[in-house]
């Protein structure tokens, strides 16, 4: 019997190497994705093995979408033993929001909402599931947190008093924070709730299920097409600067094996905490867990941050 992990996202950059990774380790990966087709070439790409894989539809920017993927994974009649929550887009160059079918702004539906209500509702999948040792994983980013060099950079991540989802988060209002629309922050925004997910995962639930919830920074994996939104010259520089310049710069391969082992080894089994690697980039960087940045590790703004979630993807 093989161990089953959901890896969303799972047709490019991290979460396609993450997939390669588990399959190796003989799991089997269900592979949540927006665009069949694509992941299943992207699975054919890097070699993953037919019967390691299987593909389902997901549309992490529709809460519908999020809704009948659990159900369709119910339906297969397979256990879970680790969710990955990976999916994510960045559209720096956004004049206007995009919303959601539900009219929220994109980039926090797709990144913190959808996972928020898959975590949610895969918790019952997870505690049904007979395995002894089962984990959520969801990444993170070094820019998530001004304290670190990687976030400096402006604009900062700012959840405010998060009145933006208090008031509804449908138009006008495309932030958190219910400010002037900003498509970098709400980028960094999505991971903070990512990052605060976590945590409240960990603090409701890890005594009660034995589940063990991590987030993790993999390294600045500068070549993914996480980048394609942005400017062609920007994509051209980043990946050169991260590796000659800031030393931050891990490749695909690595990223997701780093992924697969903070899901399936015992060193990684402490819940509640973000991994990050020393040196980066070098294989052998020693992992160790990180202090998240004080937005990140404030827990009145989690509460809020998870209550006012609930209400906004339906739960409550
Ligand atoms: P990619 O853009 O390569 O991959 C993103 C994945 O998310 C793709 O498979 C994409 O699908 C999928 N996706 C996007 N929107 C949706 C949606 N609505 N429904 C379902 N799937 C969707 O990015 P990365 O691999 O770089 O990023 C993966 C994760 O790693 C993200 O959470 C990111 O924040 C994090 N991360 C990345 C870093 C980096 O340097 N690249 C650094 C730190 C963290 P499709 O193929 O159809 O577009």
């Amino acid at each position: 019997h093989k161990s089953t992990v959901v890896i969303t996202g799972a047709s490019s950059g991290v979460g396609l190497y993450a997939a390669k990774a588990f399959a190796q380790r003989g799991w089997h990966v269900v592979m949540a994705c927006r665009n069949l087709e694509k992941a299943k070439d992207a699975a054919e790409s890097v070699e993953i093995p037919q019967d390691s894989y299987t593909v389902m539809h997901i549309d992490l920017g529709s809460l519908d979408s999020v809704r009948k993927f659990v159900n369709d994974f119910r339906a297969s009649g397979k256990s879970l033993d680790a969710l990955v929550c990976n999916a994510a887009i960045y559209m720096p160059l956004l004049k206007e929001p995009q919303r959601s079918p539900e009219g929220y702004e994109l980039t926090m539906t797709t990144n913190h909402l959808g996972h928020f209500l898959l975590c949610n509702l895969m918790l019952e999948d997870l505690k049904n599931s007979p395995a002894t040792d089962k984990r959520v994983v969801i990444l993170g980013t070094v820019t998530h947190n001004p304290d670190e060099l990687g976030g400096k950079i402006p604009p900062r991540p700012d959840l405010g008093n998060l009145d933006g989802f208090a008031e509804g988060f449908k138009a006008p209002i495309s932030m958190v924070d219910g400010k002037k629309f900003e498509p970098v922050k709400a980028y960094k925004d999505s991971k903070v709730c990512n990052v605060l997910t976590m945590r409240e995962l960990h603090r409701r639930y890890h005594d009660a299920t034995g589940i063990t919830f991590t987030s993790l920074y993999p390294g600045c994996v500068a070549d993914t097409p996480l980048f394609r939104n942005h400017y062609p010259l920007f994509q051209k520089l980043f990946p050169l600067f991260q590796k000659y310049i800031t030393g931050g710069y891990v490749s695909q391969e690595l990223a997701g094996e780093r992924v697969a082992a903070v899901v399936i080894d015992p060193e990684y089994k402490q819940s509640g905490v973000y991994w990050s690697w020393g040196n980066r980039q070098k294989k052998d960087g020693k992992p160790f867990v990180q202090k998240v940045s004080p937005q990140a590790s404030d827990d009145t703004k989690a509460e809020r941050m998870w209550d006012l979630s609930e209400k906004l993807v339906g739960l409550a």
